[in-house]
């Protein structure tokens, strides 16, 4: 008899922004005349560089002539793609990557979710907290995030690292040794990074205790300040024991378009066997490659127009976070993010919780923030606004909360 996975009925509640959506909704149909302000999700709000449009649409035209017609992909991506990536994302940084390490993808959060296919269920889990929460949900649908402890909001298998005001919302490493760490920065949901020197510390502590470390870089194109690392392979060391995932829809408005990639380094073995091929096992077991007309939109990122036009969409945003951030911390809140990613994280008045906080948000400013608890237990006390919404709309959004 049909039995279903077991571990879906362990999951909390409804997903975040399902509620989120619900509550707006609701709030929007009893209070029709209002105009609400949506900061809340992290979703792009640019339309694509018009060199990526030209790209996309030569790329149909070549779909449609037999000549250059093409059928499915190379599971790991087009050369051509790869070739972009290593040459603009990691050579000129000094990075030396090869293109048989790279794994192209629609998006970071199907691998951010499958890249736990290739570890054992018996591995420990390591999750920053508060934390994106694919890298949680997932090893939760196979089990290995242990049963949810309702009273104490969190996972019984994993382990927490606190990410809170005292130490720059970067973890310390956790008392108890994992195998699997997963890092995120710039991070989402707080805009925090860490510095060069303090990743290579978790390099380093990573390749003593054995452990693989999970990296999304997902915000990297965010980075202003200089000492702050794009890739975790400005690591020494960090070749041998960390994957890196990167995505084109926060730094190339691909949100709707679905592009990405994984980096796994050849020389990445744990456990006597080689993460390389073990990953490019696993996409040919379950993938089929992204589109033509997609990876040739994505190698139009890494044209000089390319870049030149995406990076005016990045400054763009960030001119909203600096609107978010000047203006909230001019009204007296406490905010931090928001320099190095497009995401600003602001304490709670007077003690609020997230959800009371976000509810008279939108009551009171007819603005939509995300809840910190809904990122994980240490994001209590913490509403999550974003850059992505248009500059005017961030500086009304920006007025009304305070004038609240
Ligand atoms: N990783 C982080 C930290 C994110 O915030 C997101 C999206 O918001 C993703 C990965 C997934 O990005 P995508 O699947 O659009 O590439």
């Amino acid at each position: 008899m049909f039995k279903v996975n077991e571990n879906y009925a362990k999951l909390p509640g409804s997903y975040l922004f399902a509620t989120i959506n619900r509550k707006v909704k609701e709030y929007q149909a009893a209070h029709p005349e209002e105009r609400i302000i949506r900061l809340g999700i992290g979703d792009v709000t640019q339309p694509l560089a018009p060199v990526i449009v030209d790209a996309m649409k030569k790329a149909a035209d070549e779909m449609g002539r037999a000549e250059t017609f093409q059928g499915y992909p190379d599971y790991e991506g087009y050369a051509f793609l790869r070739e972009a990536i290593v040459a603009g994302d990691y050579l000129a940084r000094g990075v030396q990557i090869g293109i048989d390490e790279i794994f192209v993808n629609d998006g970071a959060k199907c691998d951010s979710a499958d890249l736990g296919d290739i570890f054992s269920l018996k591995n420990k889990i390591a999750v920053c907290d508060p934390v994106y929460p694919v890298y949680v949900d997932s090893n939760a649908l196979v089990g290995r995030s242990g049963d949810w402890l309702k009273d104490k909001g969190c996972w019984s298998n994993l382990v927490y690292m606190p990410c809170t005001a005292e130490n720059g919302f970067a973890p310390e490493f956790p008392e108890e040794t994992p195998d699997v760490i997963y890092l995120c920065f710039p991070n989402n949901p707080t805009g925090a990074t860490v510095t060069k020197d303090r990743l290579q510390e978790w390099v380093d502590y990573a390749r003593k205790v054995g452990a693989l470390i999970i990296f999304d870089a997902a915000y990297e194109a965010y980075i202003s300040e200089e000492n702050v690392p794009h890739s975790i392979y400005e690591c020494e060391g960090a070749k041998e024991c960390a994957i890196e995932m990167r995505s084109f829809s926060k730094n190339a408005g691909f949100t709707g378009v679905r592009l990405g990639f994984t980096v796994v380094p050849r020389d990445l073995k744990l456990d006597g066997v080689s993460l390389n091929q073990i990953w490019l096992k696993h996409q040919e077991i379950k993938f089929n490659g992204v589109s033509y007309v997609v990876q040739k939109a994505g190698a139009a990122v890494y044209t000089p127009e390319g870049r030149a036009q995406t990076q005016a969409q990045v400054n763009y945003y960030m001119n909203n976070a600096k609107v978010i951030r000047q203006g909230l911390s001019d009204a007296g809140y406490t905010v931090s993010g928001g320099v190095n990613a497009p995401y600003i994280w602001l304490k709670t008045p007077e003690g609020m919780t997230s959800w009371d906080f976000f509810d008279k948000l939108l009551e009171t400013a007819h603005v939509v923030g995300t809840p910190g608890s809904g990122f994980g237990p240490h994001g209590e006390g913490y509403l999550r606004l974003t850059a992505f919404g248009s500059y005017e709309n961030t500086v009304e959004a920006i007025e009304r909360i305070k004038n609240m």
